[in-house]
């Protein structure tokens, strides 16, 4: 029992994300970051990510072994974030977290908290049975997504219910908490053309029903317009020189008029010889040509080096 409480402990340090500014938290930052490299370095993710918890605190090898049924299911008071679909695991750190489509199912490795839920009331008057909801946090160092919320995001046009399109999945890491936030009623079409990346993405669908995986080139959305309703955002991280001209595409043929385009720019895949900012401002200019006019710019320090997140409307036929 004491063993289990140590781990928890350590859980709580380890877990650490929010208000990453603090210099305080600057070791906890790191802790996390180490995490996450490490669990990309390494196939057996579960391992890595059990060495990192017993790392940060010291703990002897032994008690993290033993403990980790109570590390990957702890229980944390749940709330709120000012983004609809978005939660705040509140401990001794807050983290960001997203309500699980597959409960019981981890997609990265990433950690998980059940709670209760509250006991709907039945017909009779009488109360059902407390049901269990889980919560998948949300890692900053792996998803340019939270990474945005966390730098203060205004607007990431999804919500519970919204139609997301999906460019540069990958094997589904950030998709998946995408699906978490849209829920049942909402979809996310997630484009991805690297067939290795793509298995994952597939396998990562089969727990989330609201997930349409296409493996496929973003340049030719034609390709995929079968597949395709109209949807009130485009998140794009393809990580390519022509991302700008790729969203346009997609934009001019799915994207509601009033909807959201949200982009990560990582400055040395555009121009590796520029400065960031320059090529920022690049890339910004080259959205405004396709009629998507933006409204945030932010940067996704400290969790990415040199990347940008634009947050634009598109005013179809505005160019
Ligand atoms: N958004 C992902 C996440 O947070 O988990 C990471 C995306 S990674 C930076 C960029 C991805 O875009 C790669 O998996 C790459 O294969 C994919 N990609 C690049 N160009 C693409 C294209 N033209 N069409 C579809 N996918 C593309």
């Amino acid at each position: 029992m004491a063993e289990i409480v140590v781990a928890e402990a350590a859980l709580a340090a380890a877990l650490a994300v929010a208000s990453v500014t603090e210099a305080a938290e600057a070791d906890l930052v790191v802790a996390l970051a180490t995490e996450a490299a490490e669990e990309e370095a390494v196939e057996d993710s579960e391992t890595v990510e059990v060495v990192a918890v017993v790392a940060d605190v010291e703990l002897p090898e032994v008690v993290a072994v033993a403990a980790l049924p109570a590390l990957r299911e702890v229980r944390r008071p749940l709330s709120k974030h000012r983004h609809e679909g978005v939660f705040i695991a509140r401990g001794k750190e807050d983290m960001l977290a997203t309500r699980s489509m597959a409960p019981g199912v981890a997609v990265y490795g990433e950690k998980r908290i059940t709670v209760d839920s509250p006991a709907p009331v039945v017909e009779n008057g009488e109360t059902a049975a407390a049901t269990k909801v889980e919560y998948r946090v949300w890692n900053p160092f792996r998803s340019k997504i939270a990474a945005g919320i966390l730098g203060g995001l205004q607007d990431i046009y999804m919500k519970p219910g919204s139609k997301v399109l999906y460019l540069g999945a990958a094997s589904g890491t950030s998709v998946s908490h995408v699906a978490d936030i849209v829920g049942p009623t909402g979809t996310v079409y997630a484009v991805e053309f690297s067939h290795r990346s793509g298995r994952d993405l597939i396998n990562m669908a089969t727990h989330r029903t609201n997930v349409i995986p296409i493996v496929e080139d973003a340049r030719h959305p034609l390709k995929y317009r079968m597949l395709v309703g109209m949807v009130d955002c485009i998140f794009a991280d393809v990580a390519q020189p022509d991302q700008a001209r790729i969203v346009g595409l997609n934009a001019g043929l799915f994207l509601k008029v009033g909807g959201g385009i949200v982009i990560s720019i990582k400055a040395n895949c555009i121009d590796s010889t520029a400065a960031p900012e320059a090529v920022f401002a690049q890339e910004v200019a080259k959205l405004r040509e396709m009629g998507i006019k933006p409204k945030e710019q932010l940067t996704l320090e400290p969790f990415e080096r040199d990347h940008a997140m634009v947050v634009g409307v598109y005013e179809r036929g505005a160019k």
